[in-house]
Order: structure tokens, then sequence, then C-alpha cells
């Protein structure tokens, strides 16, 4: 049994410290940094600014942490799934979406979810475990196209902010300049509006927020979204308008088009009025239907014409192309329970 600890995912504050604790120098955390975020290797032993002595300690208690995907799956439109194991038998997924101008990687932050949204797969799946910011970011730095990778979104399986010190220590090495170097305006975490989270993300961190609301009214967002009765639609947006945004730094709102329940003028309306006074825009998604709900997708010309009216009202909105729905890649598809059923299959 492997018993090593992780030196990938943590930050360089705990890498000084994993440093003096083994009798080297504090500059060691700093190196080992450039080797975990910024190079590509497969060993401490090819860590060659340390000594030899050096690699030997650390390599006694650690290894690098580095977990290869089990399978990858790629859609017509150039898609890619990746499934990466996470420990005991469970597995996570990761979206690749490439696109003329930008490659972005949409990646979990939980095994399943307990959020239990009536629309999405996950939420299905129920939750299975909290995933390590080494997990996390693994899905990044193991990826075959990490080299082509603008942008990251946390929009993969799980609700982020349910699983808070992870993801925002995720997002700190994915920004600082001791660690991935990525601009935050390139990191995207998106929350169902989980406010304690979100407030704390929005103190530490300047990456971009995304917010699902696919409701402007609290009822019927209650039908669909749990989540609603704890932290309220006027919580979530007081939230927002609280927070002092830089000029770089942006607030989305998703919003999934349900045929008939949130696709009408009086949605519109309302939309409008909850987004008064805060700078975001909206993007509004086709709903991929997933087995027993009884939700139905909006048609295409109901949504341009939501789309067009949002737009004539000022907000500045767009409809999200739907990517990789043949490999159940798209929004709210992803669920690895399938697959772990078949892996199970296949092992016995
Ligand atoms: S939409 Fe997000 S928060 Fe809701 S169940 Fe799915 S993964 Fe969880």
């Amino acid at each position: 049994m492997n018993d090593k600890e992780s030196l990938f995912g943590k930050t360089l504050e705990e890498l000084q410290a994993i440093a003096i604790q083994e009798g080297l120098p504090k500059f060691t955390g700093k190196q080992l940094t450039d080797w975990l975020y910024k190079k590509d290797i497969g060993s401490i032993a090819e860590m060659s600014n340390l000594s030899k002595d050096a690699r030997s300690k650390l390599a006694e208690k650690y290894e690098l942490g580095l977990t290869q995907h089990s399978k990858v799956s790629e859609s017509k439109d150039g898609t890619k799934k990746y499934l990466f194991p996470a420990g005991d038998g469970k597995f996570i997924e990761a979206a690749y979406i490439p696109e003329t101008e930008r490659a972005t990687l949409c990646v979990s932050s939980q095994v399943g979810c307990k959020m239990g949204c009536l629309f999405c797969a996950t939420g299905k799946q129920g939750f299975q475990g909290q995933l390590s910011s080494n997990q996390i970011l693994n899905q990044i730095r193991s990826l075959p196209e990490k080299e082509k990778l603008t942008n990251i979104v946390f929009m993969g399986m799980g609700e982020p902010f349910d699983n808070l010190e992870s993801v925002l220590k995720a997002v700190q090495i994915l920004t600082e300049p001791w660690g991935f170097e990525m601009a935050p305006r390139r990191v995207t975490v998106s929350t169902i509006g989980i406010v304690p989270g979100m407030k704390r993300f929005l103190e530490e961190s300047k990456a971009h927020l995304a917010v699902s609301l696919h409701s402007p009214f609290e009822e019927e967002r209650k039908k669909i979204m749990p989540i609603e009765s704890v932290y309220s639609l006027p919580q979530v947006m007081q939230a927002i308008k609280e927070t002092e945004w830089g000029r770089q730094r942006r607030v989305s709102f998703e919003y999934i088009m349900f045929k008939g329940f949130n696709d009408q003028a009086h949605h519109v309306n309302a939309l409008v009025k909850l987004l008064h006074g805060i700078k975001g825009r909206i993007n509004l998604l086709r709903f991929h239907p997933i087995p027993g709900t009884p939700l139905e997708s909006s048609d295409d010309k109901t949504i341009e014409w939501f789309r067009d009216s949002l737009k004539e009202k000022g907000i500045t909105t767009t409809i999200r192309t739907s990517r990789g729905q043949d490999i159940e890649a798209a929004c709210g598809l992803l669920s690895t329970k399938e697959l772990v059923k078949r892996k199970q299959e296949n092992d016995f």
C-alpha cells in the first residue's frame, strides 16, 4: 500500500513548511513549486537542482501525487471527456472543450453532489466524497492537452463551495505567480449560490464567478433547486451587490431554458429587475434531458426570442453552444455512475 503524501496540490507556504521539517532550507519550498507547477516532471528524482540527499529525504515520505486518466471519450465536435480515478473505486470527470480561440477544461470539485438539482445527472448520482486540491488540480496537470489550455471552469461534478477549502486552495495555486500563474479572469468558479462560500471566494480570490440562476422567482427556483430554501435568491444577489468588482472581474449568470417553466415574458422582466445595478451577463443554455426528470428544453426559437428580449432591455446575453452532448459531457450530464457500474461489471 502506498501511504506517501502528495506534494502536488500544496501551496508555497505548505511546501516551505515541509522543507523546514525535513531539515532543508526554506527556499527549497520555492524550488518545489517550480518543479510542481511550472515544469513537466514525473518524479521527485527528476528535481535536478535539489541535492541528491534532499531528493532522497523527500522521496522517503512524499511523492509527486499525479494520477493519469483511466478513460477518454471523444465527441464528434472535438470535446473530450476524461475519467480520472478518485480513490476507493470512485471516479470523476473533466471535459476538455477546444474552440477556435481558446481551450477550456471543465473540472470537477466533488465526487457526485448532494445539492439535488432536478435537472442534473450529477445530482441524481448523489454525493460520494470531496476532492482534495491535489485531485482537482490533477485534472489539469495530467490532461494530455494541458499545454493548450487557456481557461478553467469549475462547472463539472459537484458544487465548488460545498468543498470550499480545497477549491480556494486550487484557485490560489492556479493563479499565484509561484503556481500555474494563470490570469484570474481565465478561471471561473460556478455556484448554485452557497452564500458564505461565495463571499469568501469573492474576498480571497480574483477569479470570475458564475451563478446558476435558472429562475428569477424564489418559489419557482425552489422547485428545481433545493438550495433556494437555504440561501435564497435575494441573499445571493445581495452578496453580489456588496462586492467590489474590479475592472477585470466579472459575474455571469447561467440560465438553463426549460420549456413552459422559465422561458416567458414575465421571466424576462423579472430578470431585468433582478440584475438591476449589477454589471453581469446572462448565459442561456439548452437543457439536455436526463432520465427521470419532467423538464424539457425550450426550443431554439424561444431561446433566441428570450435572448433578444433581454438584450433589448440592456442585459448582455448570449446563448451558450452545447458541446460534447453525444458523449454526455455537456452541462449537467457529467455522471460517473454508469461508468463505475460498467467498470465493476468488467472487473468481475
Ligand atoms: S447542478 Fe451543480 S449543484 Fe446542482 S446537483 Fe448538479 S452538480 Fe450539484
